[in-house]
């Protein structure tokens, strides 16, 4: 693919260079169509049994996009008594929220207790202190099935190096503390990592927790986690997540525990960044170009506080560059050149020897598939503004959805 922006037609009626002159630089920029789609798509991962997703709102927590998924029939996950909050506002219902925290206090706990939320708990340590709050109560698990997935270290979240859920040899341990406390287990669930392309050590903990399932008596709900992957270099190429496929497997290995359990609980799944990355494009300008000794850089405006994902975790971000209003062909001349940011640190690279068009001053910089762990990593480092957000909706046309932050904004905590 030359160019994912043509190929979609991501901007729509509204020119790149119209945006960053109205909203600034550097800018999130969403389209809705995208975004929507891709919520219908994990939607309907499973029809055969009743099935709901539910969008793990920390990849990307903007209030219109929390809206969108609610309109089209998403629940939700949340990760802190800041992302439940900003759900009740956004109009979810406490039934449509999945609260799956790691190491809260006490205070957290009782918030989503005092709001009606499910809880999940990851150890056993936090659910004695829930049977102490709730007794009586119901209450999820998160089991760590033993396999974990994902495109890096930091991001695998099962298996046998990990800080979440409790292990399967806890399982009965875990089941006697609820007993202790009344608390009545409706559910398990499980999250094995981020960004997987290959759905099969996925099925695996899939199947390893359907077979935990077995040791409770009745579960109203199944949830298998999130992690699907998106086409990170999708300009070269590279396929997106076959659900079809995975549909079909899943779909059997549920056949397999109806059949056995003899009853049919809901399953779900908790999908991030397949709902909002390929949906979120992230401009910014290039301020300077110079070679230093041996190495040509392109020094832009987005920093590592604005993109963190290359930093954290040396992902792939595909760039795109743009030159009035246009992509700018790749036949007409690249070079090797490492795309850096204007923040204080050496690590503060977009792309490390990337081969792109021929790059001058004043080009705009696309970061494609930035919609998910983008904005909602950015920081305020170096004292540098987080951006604003717009949506190009339906129609085309772009609407601020978040304001740029302000000075003001940085500095009226302090006393
Ligand atoms: C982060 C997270 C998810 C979503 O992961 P993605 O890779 O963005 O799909 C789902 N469930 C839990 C518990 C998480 O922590």
């Amino acid at each position: 693919m030359d160019s994912y922006i043509n190929s979609v037609d991501f901007f729509k009626n509204t020119k790149p260079e119209t945006l960053l002159k109205e909203y600034g630089s550097p800018l999130y920029v969403y389209n809705e169509s995208i975004i929507r789609q891709s919520m219908r798509t994990v939607a309907k991962i499973i029809t055969k049994y009743p099935f709901i997703s539910n969008y793990s709102i920390k990849a990307n927590s903007n209030l219109e996009i929390l809206k969108m998924a609610l309109e089209e029939g998403l629940y939700c996950d949340a990760m802190s008594e800041g992302e439940i909050r900003l759900l009740l506002l956004a109009g979810f219902p406490a039934e449509k929220i999945f609260f799956v925290p790691n190491n809260v206090s006490r205070e957290e706990l009782q918030f989503a207790i005092d709001n009606s939320i499910l809880t999940s708990l990851d150890s056993l340590s936090q659910l004695e202190l829930y049977g102490q709050l709730n007794p009586g109560g119901k209450c999820a698990i998160r089991i760590n099935p033993g396999v974990g997935a994902g495109h890096h270290d930091k991001v695998v979240t099962a298996g046998k190096n990990t800080k979440f859920a409790i292990a399967a040899n806890d399982i009965d341990t875990a089941i006697s503390i609820a007993d202790k406390y009344d608390l009545k287990i409706v559910g398990i669930n499980q999250h094995v990592g981020s960004l997987f392309m290959d759905p099969e050590p996925f099925l695996a903990s899939c199947r390893n927790i359907l077979h935990f399932a077995e040791r409770f008596e009745r579960l109203d709900f199944i949830d298998f986690g999130g992690g699907y992957g998106v086409p990170y270099h999708k300009l070269s190429g590279e396929e997106s997540f076959d659900f079809n496929a995975l549909t079909e497997k899943l779909t059997k290995l549920l056949d397999e525990f109806v059949e056995k359990v003899g009853y049919t609980p809901l399953f779900k799944t908790e999908p991030g960044r397949f709902v909002a990355c390929e949906g979120g494009i992230l401009l910014g300008k290039v301020n300077a170009v110079k070679t230093n000794v041996d190495k040509k850089f392109v020094g832009t405006d987005i920093g590592m506080n604005i993109l963190m994902r290359p930093v954290l975790y040396d992902s792939w971000h595909d760039l795109e560059v743009i030159r009035q209003n246009e992509v700018v062909d790749r036949s007409e001349g690249t070079e090797t050149v490492t795309v850096v940011g204007n923040i204080c640190e050496s690590g503060d690279i977009i792309a490390n020897e990337r081969e792109l068009p021929v790059i001058q001053k004043n080009d705009i910089i696309a970061v494609l598939d930035a919609g998910a762990y983008g904005y909602s990593m950015a920081s305020n480092y170096n004292m540098r503004l987080r951006p604003a957000e717009v949506m190009i909706d339906r129609n085309g046309n772009a609407t601020l959805i978040r304001k740029r932050d302000t000075f003001e904004d940085l500095f009226k905590q302090f006393l």
